[in-house]
Formats: structure tokens, C-alpha cells, sequence
């Protein structure tokens, strides 16, 4: 290692290879606090050039490298669990100019979400992926994890903004394609490979990322329902006939009672109800009346609130986005994410706190997410870190629905051991035949994603 250092040190510097132990600690631990690993060096490059002279020297030494962009990640994929060096991107933060004619921008690895949501709006753009890590979190990590969040209805996930990439593959090889085409078939589809590779075939030092239309007006409400079936239902219900529908998220009572504790924040509702949903509605003109028109049609509502401005539609929002740090503050949560078909959603809802208290009876369940998607998060406290057979009953129940054991927050070393539920036998071999071809040596993430052989 003494070696490895030096030679880093010769990369980018040595005040960019951190190896104090109280510095190097705070990138070795996870958002959520249960992955907690240890590494002896975090490196730090500044530019494509530096992480590729990283990659090689890592190689050299037959140093593991985890991949670290705003370790904001749920599923301990971007942490050294196993004594690897941490290649943290968060300099390679530059926003490049937007294109305006194209509607285009190209943004560092490192650059934050917010940042770049943030430049596309000055420029009379928007950028189409959000979600409440948007100030720490980068677009490497998004693209790490093919990332998805509060608007995935509306215009897809990462892997549907990203028009080309930059990366540095296993072999110190940087792959650089960002002119941003929109018609492009030139063979494989290098950007689609990454988004969600969890740093396993590259590292991302930049992308090349499509802007959507903004959509300066915004209307917020929250609609409760006797259960999570009518709710569902109104859901697809607004998803058909509400045209500026732009998210629609699920809620339940339990949640909302435990942000008002940890938050200190009233009742949304003057009375509090089973389920409930939180509607945007965006575009060019004011979607009010729309989306009142669209709410008097759904069946099974039994209260409504409206945000009349936008410090109460940030209000509202705050019910759902603050889910997580309520969460957070319970203690180390177990987070499954998963994506159910549509008609087995508010069965599974309904099912997994059972599913939960069989296996664990002191465990809390804690339910929310992107329900247009299909997408529920599946958080439980009262866990030990590595006690796993509350995963293994979760991720099992979503799999015999036909479901997904990942909606997006990716497979990291959390939910390796699970890819058989999704991915056959030979859909795993193709995964390590490409993986080699990236990546010969296996040093970029080997801990994460793939099963261990
Ligand atoms: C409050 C909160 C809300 C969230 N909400 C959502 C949500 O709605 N939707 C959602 O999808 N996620 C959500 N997340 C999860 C998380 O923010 C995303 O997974 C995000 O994309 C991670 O980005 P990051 O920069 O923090 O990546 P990290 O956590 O640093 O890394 C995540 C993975 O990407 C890899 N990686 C990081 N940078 C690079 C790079 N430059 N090149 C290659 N690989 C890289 C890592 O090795 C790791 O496998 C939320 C997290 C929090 C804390």
C-alpha cells in the first residue's frame, strides 16, 4: 500500500490522497449508516487524465477501487467494504455551457444534481431526473445507479437523459463519446451500458445529458384515501387523464405520523387517513384547474388539500421527501427497494408488514414511493445491520409478484446475494463476460452487483 501511495501521490498530488484515518473515515461509511467499512486511502483526481493515471496505477498494485461520487447511495455500493482505495469524482464537478439549441449540457462526473438542475433552469432549461439527494449526490453516482426519483412518469430515468459519456474503463482506457446526437447508431450503446454499472466497468468523469422543457407552472395537492388500493387506483386513474401529471407519490399513515414526530411538522390533514398521494401537476399554463377536474373523477377520495402557493407546495412536498431522514433517525434502516406490476402493487403494500413482524415481530415497516412507477420503498428499523431474513422475505414476496428486487437505488453488496430472483443464470454470465471485458482484473467495485462466484 506505502507504494500506492506514493504513486497517487505523483498522480494528483499529495494533498489529494487523503490517508489520515479520521479523514478517510468519513468515506467509509454509508448515508444510512448500516454499511461501515474501512480503506487506508482516498484519492482524489481532478481531471479525466488523473483518474485514468489512478485506474493504472491502482491496476499496477492489484488495488480493488470503489468508485465515490456524493455517497448518498442506499445499498453500500459506494463504500470500501472490503479495504478498497476510494476514488472520490466529487472534482470533477465543472457544468459545462448549456446548448441551448440542442438542449443539451455537459457535466463532470462530480457535479451535483442540484448544480446541474440549477444551471439548466438559469438557462431557461430543465433537467428531467430530481430527487431529495439532489444536493449532494452527483451525476456520476446517478449514472452509477441508473438513479430514478420524483419525475420518472414524466421523462424516464438517468438512463433516459444520458446522450453520451466519458469514462475510464478497468484497463485505464478512457471511452469518451459526448457529442450528444440524438440518432447515433454507431454500435453499442455505451451510455445505456453504464447507466447502472454501480462503478463495476467504468468510471464516469463526465456526461453528456438532455434537458427537457421547463414547466413554470406548478400546482401541489394531497389527497387521502381509505386504503392503499383506491389510492393505487387513482394514481393510474391521473396518470390517464390528467396530461400534466408530473409525480405522484404514495404515502401511508405510519409515515406521515412518524415525519410529524421527527420533524415537528403538523398534520397535513385535518384528520389522518389510511393512504394517501401527493399530486404535482406542471407545464406551460396553470394546470389548477386540470388537475381540480382530474381529482372530482377519482373514486375513494376522502380529503383533499391544495397548495394556493409555492411555500406550501413546498410544505407538502416535505411530508414526502423528509420520509427518508425520518427514517434515517430511527436508526440504521434496511431499504428495499423494489418495483411490483401494477396489479400486485397495493397487495404488496398491504402485505409486507406481516411479511416483516413473521420474521422480525420488534421491526417497524415503513412504506412510501414513486407508486406511478410501480416503485415502493420498503424501509425496516429495528434491525441488526446484517440480520438479512427480513430482505431475503421482502425481496422474495416482490419476486413472486414478478417484481424487481431493484427499482433504483441499484444491487450495491446489499442485494447481490438476491440477482437470481431477476436475472438468470446466463443473464449473470453475460454480466461477468462483460465485466472482463472492461474490466480484466476485476479491480473496479468486485463487491458489488455480480453474486460472489
Ligand atoms: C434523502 C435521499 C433520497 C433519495 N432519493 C432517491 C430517489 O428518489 N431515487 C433514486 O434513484 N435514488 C435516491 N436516493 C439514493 C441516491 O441519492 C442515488 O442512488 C444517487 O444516484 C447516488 O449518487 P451519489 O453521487 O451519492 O453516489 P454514491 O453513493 O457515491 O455511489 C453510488 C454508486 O455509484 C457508483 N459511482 C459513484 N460515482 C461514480 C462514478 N463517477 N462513476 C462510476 N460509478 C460511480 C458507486 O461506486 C456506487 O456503486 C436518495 C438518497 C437520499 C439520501
Amino acid at each position: 500500500m506505502d507504494g500506492l501511495v506514493v504513486d497517487l501521490g505523483e498522480v494528483v498530488g499529495p494533498d489529494q490522497v487523503l490517508s489520515d484515518p479520521e479523514v478517510v473515515a468519513s468515506y467509509t461509511v454509508d448515508w444510512t449508516g448500516r454499511f461501515r467499512g474501512a480503506s487506508t486511502v482516498v484519492v482524489r483526481p481532478g481531471s479525466v487524465a488523473e483518474v485514468a493515471a489512478v485506474v493504472v496505477a491502482c491496476r499496477r498494485h492489484g488495488a480493488a477501487v470503489v468508485p465515490q461520487g456524493g455517497n448518498t447511495g442506499m445499498v453500500g455500493g459506494g463504500v470500501p467494504l472490503a479495504g478498497e482505495v476510494v476514488l472520490s469524482l466529487r472534482r470533477l464537478d465543472a457544468v459545462g455551457d448549456v446548448d441551448r439549441l440542442a438542449g443539451q449540457v455537459t457535466v463532470g462526473g462530480g457535479a451535483t444534481l442540484g448544480t446541474v438542475r440549477q444551471a439548466a433552469a438559469d438557462a431557461g432549461w430543465a433537467y428531467g431526473v430530481d430527487f431529495a439527494a439532489r444536493d449532494s449526490c452527483t451525476i456520476g453516482g446517478n449514472v452509477g445507479t441508473n438513479a430514478g426519483g420524483l419525475r420518472v412518469l414524466r421523462y424516464g430515468d438517468t438512463r433516459a437523459q444520458v446522450l453520451g459519456i466519458e469514462a475510464v474503463l478497468g484497463t485505464g482506457q478512457v471511452v469518451s463519446h459526448l457529442g450528444g446526437l440524438l440518432k447515433d447508431n454507431t454500435g453499442y450503446a455505451l451510455p445505456a451500458l453504464l447507466c447502472g454499472s454501480e462503478g463495476t466497468l467504468g468510471v464516469v468523469t463526465a456526461a453528456r445529458l438532455r434537458l427537457v422543457p421547463p414547466s413554470p407552472h406548478r400546482v401541489v395537492a394531497l389527497l387521502a384515501f381509505g386504503g392503499t388500493a383506491e389510492a393505487v387506483s387513482a394514481a393510474a386513474e391521473l396518470r390517464r387523464g390528467l396530461p400534466s401529471l408530473s409525480a405522484t407519490e404514495l404515502m401511508l399513515q405510519s409515515g406521515i405520523a412518524l415525519v410529524c414526530r421527527v420533524t415537528g411538522a403538523p398534520l397535513p390533514l385535518a384528520d389522518p387517513h389510511p393512504a394517501y398521494l401527493l399530486v404535482e401537476a406542471a407545464g406551460p399554463a396553470d394546470p389548477t384547474g386540470e388537475l381540480a377536474d382530474a381529482v372530482d373523477h377519482l373514486v375513494g377520495v376522502a380529503e383533499v388539500a391544495v397548495a394556493e402557493d409555492s411555500v406550501r407546495a413546498a410544505a407538502l412536498w416535505r411530508y414526502r421527501e423528509a420520509h427518508t431522514e425520518a427514517v434515517n433517525a430511527l436508526g440504521p434502516p434496511h431499504k428495499m427497494d423494489v418495483t411490483l406490476p401494477a396489479a400486485a402493487l397495493a397487495d404488496f403494500v398491504d402485505r409486507v408488514p406481516d411479511e416483516v413482524a413473521a420474521v422480525a415481530p420488534r421491526a417497524e415497516t415503513w412504506l412510501f414511493g414513486h407508486v406511478a412507477d410501480g416503485n415502493v420503498h420498503v424501509n425496516v428499523t429495528g434491525l441488526d445491520p446484517d440480520d438479512d431474513r427480513v430482505d431475503d422475505a421482502v425481496l422474495s414476496l416482490a419476486a413472486g409478484y414478478g417484481g424487481s428486487i431493484s427499482a433504483e437505488h441499484g444491487i450495491g453488496t446489499a442485494k447481490r446475494r438476491w440477482l437470481h430472483l431477476n436475472r438468470t443464470a446466463a443473464e449473470i454470465d453475460a454480466f461477468r463476460g462483460i465485466k472482463a471485458a472492461l474490466d480484466p482484473d476485476g479491480i473496479l467495485n468486485p463487491n458489488v452487483l455480480l453474486p460472489a462466484p
